[in-house]
């Protein structure tokens, strides 16, 4: 609301927007409205003599309406202006409103989701995501890069990444067969079995090695059944590729990358902020500065291991080379031992996607993965490997079939050089921003197993 702020005080004022809450006495009632542009309601001073009783018992909290009058400064504490209404009217009722008293618990705004954009925390949560979505746009192209809008019908399930959704039109109580009994996807939609995307990252590399730099802001999709407040079925992620990067070019884009955003989100999001800040997480403004402030911590898988081994932790997954770092051993290396964001280099082989650039070593790959606090894992990337034998060997050591991927080949038979690229889970970078602590309050309408309702 801009009035809140620039105002021509005593001046005439139209607002529209939902009742939070309604109070006062036999002479004067004080309502408070929210419009969603702000964390902040206006308040409306009205008069009781100069309106129909009848109008005025109508208003209860969620309804919707108009209000003209004169904006003055307040006469009360916590607001610096307020409007003394000459007239109102109402737009909506909202008998029955779910949303009645304050402080609602998140896991009950979850089963009202169509509602919740309206609750203050929401208000935030959702301002904040925009926020975010538009300085990302920014940041890239001040950089000059492109964006490409990467498929999210695929046909490879080249990346491996996780469990996918299959996209059919066939029917699935009568599927067409063929001579062997199985089902003849050359009849589906496509003529082959298609699945929602879990990464647009191969087809970022064909961008890459042709517009330099590019990345893809889309949703991606994974049918993992892993419950957890960091995982959604449904999930936006954006992916830079860059030809001429090494790894190293790759870190140093991805660090400032994330700092950028951090620092938009001190700079332009504050109210916001400040009340996620007061009302769940005492540290977060804190911790944001930390972050934008620090250089971050790199290392190899190798160095982390033997810091784990070290530790001395009852970790619940055992650590040893080789294995797959979980949660609570990212969270152990960036909370406790470096306390700041940790990048880790130089994973085994075994552990990461095919595409990932080899070392010399013969045992670990170019991946790296930025660890953050309170999140774990919240940026996964690599150099990749552009020498078409290496990858090619890699394949099949892999035991993968290559058929689906000659176009993705392609870019190492012609023109190949070195690139890299990463992905930022967009609703892990929102966990971090807003502190919130469940990836499904930091999404509008969360997928997650059993759960696509709204
Ligand atoms: P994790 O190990 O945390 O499950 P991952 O290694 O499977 O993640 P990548 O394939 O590297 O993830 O994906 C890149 C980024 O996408 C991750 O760093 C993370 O920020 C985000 N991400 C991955 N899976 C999910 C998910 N199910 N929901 C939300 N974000 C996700
Ligand atoms: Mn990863």
């Amino acid at each position: 609301m801009a009035l809140l702020k620039s105002g021509v005080i005593g001046g005439e004022v139209t607002v529209k927007g939902w009742v939070r809450t309604k109070r006062g006495n036999k002479n004067v009632a004080f309502i408070a409205l929210n419009d969603g542009s702000t964390i902040h309601s206006i308040q409306l001073v009205v008069d009781v003599a100069l309106f129909a009783e009848e109008l005025l018992k109508r208003i209860s909290t969620g309804v919707c309406l108009r209000a003209t009058g004169r904006l003055v400064a307040s006469q009360g504490s916590g607001q610096s202006v307020e409007i003394q209404v000459r007239e109102l009217e109402i737009y909506g009722m909202a008998d029955d409103y779910p949303l009645q008293k304050k402080g609602h618990t998140l896991e009950f705004l979850r089963e009202i989701a169509h509602l919740r954009p309206r609750t203050n925390t929401f208000g935030a949560v959702l301002r904040i995501r925009h926020a975010m979505a538009y300085a990302i746009h920014h940041y890239f192209n001040e950089l000059g890069f492109v964006c490409l809008h990467t498929p999210l019908i695929t046909a490879s399930d080249a990346e491996g990444a996780g469990a996918m959704f299959q996209v059919t039109t066939l029917d699935l109580q009568n599927p067409p067969r063929n001579e062997r009994q199985e089902i003849d996807f050359t009849q589906d939609f496509f003529g082959r079995p298609t699945c929602l995307t879990v990464s647009g990252q191969l087809e970022g590399e064909l961008g890459a090695l042709a517009l330099g730099e590019v990345y893809t802001f889309g949703p991606t999709f994974r049918a993992e059944n892993s419950n957890t407040p960091r995982h959604l079925a449904e999930f936006w992620m954006i992916e830079p590729e860059m030809a001429f990067y090494d790894i190293t070019d790759n870190m140093n884009l991805a660090e400032d990358f994330i700092k950028y955003l951090i620092r938009y989100a001190l700079d332009r999001c504050a109210d916001d902020l400040q009340f996620l800040n007061d009302m769940y997480d005492n540290g977060l403004i804190e911790r944001l500065r930390g972050v934008a402030q620090t250089d971050f911590v790199r290392l190899t898988y190798t160095e982390g291991i033997d810091i784990l081994l070290q530790s001395g932790q009852p970790f619940e997954f055992p650590v040893a080379w080789g294995v797959d770092l979980q949660s609570e051993h990212e969270r152990y290396l960036v909370e406790k031992h470096f306390q700041k964001p940790v990048i880790l280099t130089d994973y085994p082989k075994e552990i990461k996607a095919f595409y990932m650039k080899q070392n010399a070593d013969g045992k670990t790959v170019r991946a790296m993965d930025v660890l953050f606090p309170k999140i774990g894992e919240i940026i996964g990337g690599s150099q990749r490997e552009e020498n078409l034998e290496k990858l090619q060997a890699r394949i099949a050591e892999m035991g993968m079939s290559d058929e689906n991927l000659w176009w993705y080949l392609d870019t190492r038979r012609f023109g190949t050089v070195e690139h890299s690229g990463f992905g930022l889970g967009f609703e892990r970078l929102l966990l971090f921003v807003t502190g919130m602590a469940n990836i499904r309050d930091v999404i509008p309408f969360p997928r997650t197993p059993n759960n696509a309702e709204f």
